[in-house]
């Protein structure tokens, strides 16, 4: 595997490196402290084209590789966790998921408005009783006219506070699980839906993840890719998102890791920094090191994406050991800088309370295990 990258990568890297510094950072603790979406950054990122990173030119994108995009969420998720996850949303969960699974007229509008950073969009999977087991739903699209009358609940969406267009996902065929789950394209102004409860969450604050209750009407138009192979839809858009996340929790780790050795270095205790300390140091050399395993086997996850939209395991596997490294380095920075980092407001607090997220979104570590564990077998 060749870790160069190429000059257009690299250029595109130093251009995020320069927004991330400039622009995000600074509002990073003001998202963290007041929970609202970040609308003004997120406008900001529309603008550079990070909206549809990869989605193609002529369907609105910016048409970069994958790699180029993880890159960009790491150095991103380096100054604010949310604005990352944000991104991610919107690009891996629905501009790409609408490109891969779009038929008609209306999903190539909505991905043109999406790409071009002209609305953000949301994904919702998740309900009360549908969550690792997400092929459990209970909203239902029934047969109505020449469309569909969707029904339900969706807990948890990210992005709904500010987005123009949800992929929703219903059951069009009860009991079948897997079998019988339709994705719809849904504008969010559609009469009927209701957008309740922001959830205070512990950390990725201002994600903007709201409950949708729904009544709707929608036509045929709005179903994407095919009827009953919505939940296979969903999967595709999350192997990618899972990638994507590998890096958003790279990024958070990386903080944490450079905040630890920035505070090692200047803390003095017995006369001494404790950076001098062997108890100190091999806290930080375990962390470095996990995070550069972990950031191997996210690259390896992109290269595959990018090569041959291929990686299953390995998506799974990236996200796994990039969650629980950026987990591990929140927690060791926390132990180095101790009371200095057990305050509510410092960074190495907000760096903890986003870390953990990632274990949970886009699949639990349980749920990563799990289809790593059962696509070993594949003869893969
Ligand atoms: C900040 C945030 C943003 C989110 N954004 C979105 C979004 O935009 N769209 C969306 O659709 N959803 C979203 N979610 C929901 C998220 O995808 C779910 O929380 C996640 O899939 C886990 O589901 P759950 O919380 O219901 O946990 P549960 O499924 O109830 O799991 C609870 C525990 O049991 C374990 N468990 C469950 N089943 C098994 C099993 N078979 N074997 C072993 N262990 C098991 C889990 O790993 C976990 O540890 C978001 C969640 C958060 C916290």
């Amino acid at each position: 595997m060749d870790f160069g990258l190429t000059p257009e990568q690299q250029s595109f890297k130093h251009s995020i490196e320069q927004f991330a510094r400039e622009t995000v950072e600074p509002w990073a603790e003001t998202i963290d402290r007041n929970g609202e979406f970040p609308a003004v950054v997120m406008s900001a990122a529309a603008k550079l084209g990070l909206y549809g990173v990869t989605v193609a030119r002529e369907h609105g994108g910016a048409g970069r590789d994958y790699l180029s995009y993880t890159l960009a969420i790491e150095t991103i998720a380096h100054a604010s966790a949310t604005v990352a996850v944000s991104l991610v949303v919107t690009n891996s969960l629905v501009s790409e998921l609408i490109e891969h699974g779009a038929r008609n007229a209306l999903h190539a509008g909505w991905l043109k408005t999406l790409a071009g950073g002209q609305t953000i969009g949301a994904f919702a999977l998740s309900e009360a009783g549908a969550g690792t087991d997400a092929a459990n739903q209970q909203t239902t699209a029934v047969r109505e006219g020449s469309g569909y009358r969707i029904k339900g609940r969706k807990v948890w969406v990210a992005n709904a506070e500010a987005a123009g267009v949800a992929v929703v996902f219903a059951s069009t065929q009860p009991g079948a699980r897997r079998e019988g789950i339709t994705a719809f394209l849904v504008p969010l102004d559609t009469p009927g839906i209701t957008r309740t409860s922001r959830d205070d969450s512990l950390g990725v604050r201002g994600l903007g993840c709201m409950d949708l209750d729904l009544d709707i009407a929608v036509g045929d138009d709005h179903v994407l890719g095919q009827v009953n192979q919505g939940f296979a839809l969903a999967m595709w858009a999350l192997q990618g998102g899972r990638v994507a996340i590998a890096a958003q929790a790279l990024g958070i780790g990386r903080a944490a890791l450079e905040h630890a050795i920035a505070h090692a270095k200047s803390r003095q205790q017995f006369g001494r920094p404790i950076a001098a300390f062997e108890a100190v140091q091999f806290m930080i050399a375990d962390v470095a090191t996990e995070l550069d395993a972990a950031r191997m086997l996210m690259w390896k996850a992109a290269t595959m994406k990018d090569q041959s939209d291929d990686g299953l395991i390995e998506s799974s596997m990236a996200k796994l050991a990039a969650s629980e490294a950026a987990h591990k380095a929140a927690d060791k920075a926390m132990q180095v800088l101790a009371s200095a980092g057990y305050r509510r407001g410092s960074l190495a607090e907000r760096l903890f309370r986003d870390a953990r997220a990632a274990e949970i979104y886009q699949g639990t570590s349980e749920a990563q295990r799990m289809i790593i564990a059962k696509h070993l077998g594949d003869g893969r």
